[in-house]
């Protein structure tokens, strides 16, 4: 028939010729194929044969054959040419079709797939992928407004929307052996299809038999079935069988006809999707298969193919539709690597060109170390810094005194004592000259900063004076006071222009403050030094806009959030890691108890007793949503009932994000001097809030926080020399929930905490990549530490070699990475 076929045939016997060598065609057979296979799909009209052909040349990778498999190899291709041109793969298929009505079935249905149909599908092209779905067939624009909820506008969107599990149904058994229980499968003949109306709900009921028995299946609340099933359909069932009045049934199962074709939603590893409202499962997965069958061809593979031999990794195209319909959990398996590793990959690549990008701007303004006022500052502390506190303080001073900008990740446990740390380096920046700024993500956090650094200032200065929001100390600095504002959003405006003004002039020495501080407005006259606080909290690009707020200032980031450090390298593979790996000494452990709802009281009578002995309390309440006008409102009414209800004899206070500046300073004021005894709080305490008189913490709905989150409240408490307690409640907990609360019980260590935590939910969601301004991690995991290192030792020599990406070799490559990090521009 064709012409592609027929120069493929010319080449295969060109190169058998040239004994394997991988040069009968200028450019290697790899490249003649992808070429060739674009022509070539387009005059294939039978689905089976394109999918076949897909499926072949996807994995086709001939250059990395050893050349004793290349032979075989090229009659598969002969092979496939044949089926390209027509007859002897339909007589392959009736063969198929005839095994699928023979009697036996307990067959695996990989046998039963595949089956001759018209493509209706258009010709695939690379183009094609960035199409909108609504090109697709049967996606109206209001479909597309429900997948545009779920992140999804284009054809190539579809494709990397990956199943969030797979069922099993790959094994199929006979009716006689089936038992109660999830994923089993069966081929069968409908005898019988009913309309059937359980507890008065209009269902399908069927009776579907095999050559070993007879077993029932029912769909309740769905009574369209029987217009779809007929009476001697060959049907594929998967599903949950329950025992009903001792009889077996199939709940609402999967099925599908077996003349249909490739089965999609039965007798294979079935995918389940992530939905949203007005999408339904079924629709979705046979969506899925004809978007996967139709374009995940048209993807073209960026990653370097030595890097993908190296490693041996599958080509994308295959990862893709793999992911998606896998043949086996093999293929599932080698998929999800794939993946992962170009997830990992692109990101490493994305922060090594980010660190490269900030070498390469101007210079920073070193900061030598003042001994003196060093020592000052370190003799007026009430303890004397840990060895690990002396140590992360001696790398970020050694830092600070280089002309190139620090890039420094500083981890420690909650309480391990950071701000001390970071205090010592701010001293010295300004003691050289400079200004100094804090970033924190929250008010409260950034007024608790202020308070806390003000204390230690106050011990080391002989006088101080407070005008316009502005606090000068003198006796710190040998010629000039030394001062201090608070800028954050919630103060007034007037206010916040004084200061604005004071530290464009440089009259400010340290600012402390939120988001407000990057803002357009704010301008530095010499910052030297900026500190951003639960750096987990922030996105890249906010850490960037406050670099950009001086010439090339030096960046301290903190973080509480334990991070593997493999995976630390990899996600700020940008930032030089200090640790704080112990406490402060004599911390005690808080005993921890996650109680049962109806324990209720009897933490309500701990709480008393705790305060009867002069101890404080804190109550978080429930996680509500996400939005902090309700979580505002709900808080109060939880503070209403307790103050009236529950304990009327003791002091409470209440903190929620929607409180004034002013209002959130009294309560905290209030409560950190001992004149509030309960603090009722929406999670707006999260962080760093430090009050060590207080020694007991109840947390409601506490399966509504993640393990990091939780072990952040807990942190509140146990800061001080008494014994500390956190009671866990939890209304109606999910499973993965109960395994969270289960570690909390258990488990102190931050480090095991966040490597639990990582498990359980995946990277992607624990650091919030989104928000961060990372790239979305959908497939990567933490138990990839193998892949992190692949992808980290892979992306740091090709950085090596061609740190723009400029070689033609990585153009797709290059494209790709400024798709996904389209922010950085840093690679032009
Ligand atoms: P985090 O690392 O969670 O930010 P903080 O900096 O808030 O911790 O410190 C927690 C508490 O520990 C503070 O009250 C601080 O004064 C105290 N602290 C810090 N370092 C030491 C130390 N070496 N010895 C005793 N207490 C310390
Ligand atoms: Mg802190």
């Amino acid at each position: 028939m064709s012409l592609p076929t027929e120069r493929l045939r010319s080449v295969i016997a060109l190169e058998k010729k040239k004994g394997c060598q991988n040069t009968a065609v200028i450019g290697g057979l790899d490249k003649f194929l992808a070429k060739w296979a674009v022509e070539a799909a387009s005059t294939i009209n039978d689905r089976s044969v394109l999918e076949r052909f897909r499926k072949l040349l996807s994995r086709f990778e001939y250059a990395a054959m050893p050349v004793e498999k290349r032979s075989a190899a090229l009659d598969g291709l002969t092979a496939l040419a044949e089926a390209v041109e027509g007859t002897p793969n339909n007589i392959a298929l009736n063969k198929n079709q005839n095994q699928s009505e023979a009697p036996v079935v307990a067959e695996p249905p990989a046998a039963y797939r595949k089956k001759v149909t018209q493509s209706k599908a258009p010709a695939a092209s690379p183009a094609s992928l960035s199409l909108p779905v609504t090109a697709l067939k049967g996606i109206s624009e209001a479909t597309a407004v429900k997948f545009k909820k779920l992140g999804i506008a284009t054809v190539n969107d579809l494709l990397y929307h990956f199943p969030a599990r797979h069922v099993d149904y790959s094994q199929t058994a006979k009716i006689s052996s089936l038992l109660p229980g999830p994923d089993q499968t069966i081929v069968a003949n409908i005898w019988e299809v009913r309309l059937t109306t359980p507890g008065g709900r209009r269902s399908t009921e069927a009776i579907l038999g095999d050559e070993t028995g007879n077993i029932r299946a029912l769909w309740f609340n769905n009574p369209y079935l029987v217009k779809q099933l007929r009476n001697g359909d060959r049907v594929v069932i998967s599903g949950r069988v329950s025992d009903w009045k001792g009889r077996l049934v199939f709940e609402s199962p999967e099925w599908e006809k077996l003349e249909e074709k490739e089965l999609v939603h039965t007798g294979r590893l079935v995918p389940v999707y992530p939905l949203t409202a007005g999408l339904f499962p079924r629709a979705v997965r046979k969506l899925m298969k004809e978007v996967v069958d139709g374009f995940s061809g048209s993807l073209s593979d960026y990653l370097p193919s030595d890097i993908r031999q190296h490693r041996g990794l599958i080509g994308l195209s295959s990862a893709v539709s793999q992911a998606h319909f896998p043949d086996d959990e093999l293929s599932k398996n080698a998929a999800r690597v794939r993946l992962a590793f170009d997830e990992l990959f692109f990101l490493q690549l994305g922060v090594l060109a980010r660190k490269r990008a900030w070498q390469h701007s101007q210079p920073a303004l070193a900061i030598p170390t003042d001994n003196t006022l060093l020592n000052r500052f370190l003799k007026s502390l009430a303890f004397t810094l840990t060895g690990a506190q002396q140590k992360s303080l001696n790398e970020i001073l050694s830092d600070l005194k280089r002309t190139e900008a620090m890039s420094r990740l500083l981890q420690g446990e909650v309480g391990s004592g950071k701000t001390v740390v970071a205090a010592g380096a701010i001293l010295m920046a300004i003691s050289a000259g400079f200004q100094a700024a804090i970033m924190a993500p929250t008010e409260i956090l950034a007024e608790q900063h202020f308070r806390s650094l003000t204390r230690m200032l106050d011990l080391l200065a002989t006088e101080k004076q407070a005008v316009d929001g502005i606090t000068s100390y003198l006796g710190i600095l040998p010629d000039r006071p030394f001062s201090v504002a608070l800028l954050i959003g919630d103060a007034k405006e007037s206010g916040k222009t004084a200061i604005r003004g004071r530290i464009k002039t440089g009259e400010v020495d340290l600012v402390i403050g939120t988001h407000a501080l990057i803002q357009k407005d704010v301008k530095f006259k010499k910052l030297g030094l900026a500190v951003i606080d639960e750096q987990h909290r922030f996105g890249v690009e906010q850490r960037l806009s406050l670099r950009q707020k001086g010439t090339n200032p030096h960046i301290l980031v903190m973080t509480a959030t334990p991070i593997p450090r493999t995976l630390a390298l990899t996600l700020y593979g940008d930032l030089d890691l200090s640790v704080i790996n112990e406490l402060p000494p004599g911390r005690q452990t808080i005993k921890t108890r996650w109680l049962k709802p109806e324990q209720r009281s009897s933490a309500y009578a701990f709480i008393r007793k705790q305060v009867d002995l002069k101890q404080q309390a804190f109550i978080i309440c429930p996680l509500v949503e996400e939005s902090e006008a309700v979580q505002a409102r709900a808080a109060t009414a939880e503070y209403e009932n307790l103050k009236q209800d529950v304990f009327p004899e003791f002091r409470l206070g209440l903190l929620h994000g929607r409180m004034s500046a002013t209002e959130k300073d009294s309560v905290m004021g209030a409560f950190g001097t001992g004149k509030l005894d309960i603090l009722v709080s929406t999670p707006v305490i999260e962080v760093g809030i430090d009050v060590p008189n207080a020694t007991v913490m109840l947390i409601e709905s506490a399966d509504r926080f993640g393990l990091s989150q939780l072990h952040q409240f807990r942190g509140r408490v146990g800061r001080g020399t008494e014994q500390s307690y956190c009671m866990l409640l939890a209304e109606n907990p999910s499973e993965v929930a109960n395994a969270r609360l289960a570690v909390i019980e258990k488990t102190q260590d931050g480090f095991v905490l966040a490597e639990e935590d990582l498990k359980l939910r995946g990277p992607g969601e624990f650091f919030g990549t989104r928000q961060s301004g990372l790239p979305d991690l959908k497939m990567a995991k933490l138990s990839d530490v193998p892949i992190l290192e692949m992808a980290r030792e892979e992306a740091t020599k090709l950085f090596q070699q061609d740190p723009g990406l400029k070689k033609p070799e990585h153009r797709a490559l290059y494209d790709e990475l400024i798709h996904i990090w389209p922010q950085t521009g840093e690679w032009s």
